[in-house]
């Protein structure tokens, strides 16, 4: 290999990328990829993707955001003790190094790649650089399977759990707080649903030997009118992580089971506000399969979503695969040991050597 992945990933830590700003290190990446022949390279906005063409029976895309959360006094990268401190390291610029450093042996691959750099990851659905590239050439995401470079300790995380953000609103009647019995204080009743909705005992669902364990919290509440006056009006707005073998409707029904025989029908609703599938393993999947073998690691359930989600909804299995500890990801003091950056990298060249 010539490429020093290690030095690249410290490199690109010092260029800033923070979401809607990705213009220098997408410059950058472009330019590195150029010196590669057996690749060819496109640019769509912010979104670089570098493709090899080798007529070989199946493709394999691997893709990486090029965007960082805003910095936090860690933008300078640091070398030490086996391993990268820095912005970005973990999630994801390390695993974006992995995948220059398989761009460039791209042509001694038994597989045709499609390497997909992209924009604007870490900040709201609708400015993903995936979308970007989809409504200018949907092609690029012609392949039959893909990975996912995020931070997963250089093993398989497979899937991802879907999430939902729903409101749940409480009525009640309002009235003077020295005469509280003639109307109905809102926020008491909010209170009975909160705590059901705390004590919930939600279990793991078991997918593929993968263990998806669920999570709810209740992560805003509104209410109140004056200091002397009982509320008619209480929101609550919940966050649930779902397991992949429940759609959306699914989930969103489930939500609503708990929380019924508490509420009024004639005035309290219950809205989902927001909804996002998950994506189910694919460990069946023949290239995932070879992944699994050849990382010594045990496969993971993604707790959290990532565009997995995005792959596994257009027909493509996917998996997470990247260096870095997803714990670290978005912390002051995030880091990449080196080992697990080179094991990234050999672990994926085998199984596209295979
Ligand atoms: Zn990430």
């Amino acid at each position: 290999m010539g490429t020093d992945i290690v030095a690249l990933c410290k490199e690109m830590i010092a260029i800033p990328s923070v979401s809607h700003d990705e213009e220098n290190l997408a410059g950058f990446v472009a330019n590195h990829l150029s010196q590669f022949s057996s690749i060819g390279i496109s640019r769509i906005g912010n979104n670089v993707i570098a493709k090899s063409s080798m007529n070989r029976p199946n493709r394999v895309i691997i893709a990486g955001h090029l965007d960082t959360v805003p910095a936090d006094d860690n933008l300078v990268p640091r070398l030490e003790d086996g391993r990268i401190y820095g912005l970005g390291s973990a999630d994801m610029k390390s695993g974006l190094a992995v995948m220059l450093g398989l761009a460039e042996i791209a042509g001694s691959f038994s597989f045709d790649t499609t390497f997909i750099f992209y924009a604007c990851e870490e900040v709201a659905t609708s400015f993903s650089g995936l979308l970007e590239i989809e409504r200018v050439n949907p092609d690029v995401f012609r392949g039959d399977v893909a990975v996912l470079m995020e931070p997963s300790s250089s093993r398989i995380e497979a899937g991802c759990q879907g999430t939902m953000r729903v409101e749940i609103i409480i009525r009640g009647q309002r009235a003077h707080t020295a005469r509280p019995w003639v109307g109905v204080n809102a926020i008491h009743r909010a209170a009975g649903i909160i705590s059901r909705l705390a004590e919930v005992d939600l279990g793991t669902s078991m997918i593929d030997s993968l263990q998806f364990r669920e999570s709810l919290q209740v992560v805003k509440v509104h209410g109140g009118v004056a200091n002397n006056v009982v509320p008619d009006l209480a929101t609550i707005v919940l966050n649930y992580r779902f397991a992949p073998n429940k759609t959306v409707e699914e989930a969103f029904e489930f939500v609503k089971s708990l929380v019924e025989n508490l509420l009024d029908q004639d005035g309290d609703e219950v809205v989902l506000e927001e909804g996002v599938l998950g994506a189910l393993p694919n460990l069946s999947d023949p290239f995932i399969s070879r992944l699994r073998e050849a990382s010594s690691a045990v496969p993971n359930a993604k707790l959290g979503w990532t565009d997995v989600a995005f792959f596994v909804a257009r027909g493509i299995p996917a998996t997470n695969f990247g260096p870095g500890d997803p714990l670290l990801a978005h912390t002051k003091n995030e880091f990449v040991e080196v080992s697990e950056i080179e094991l990234a990298f050999t672990t994926m060249r085998n199984v596209l050597s295979l």
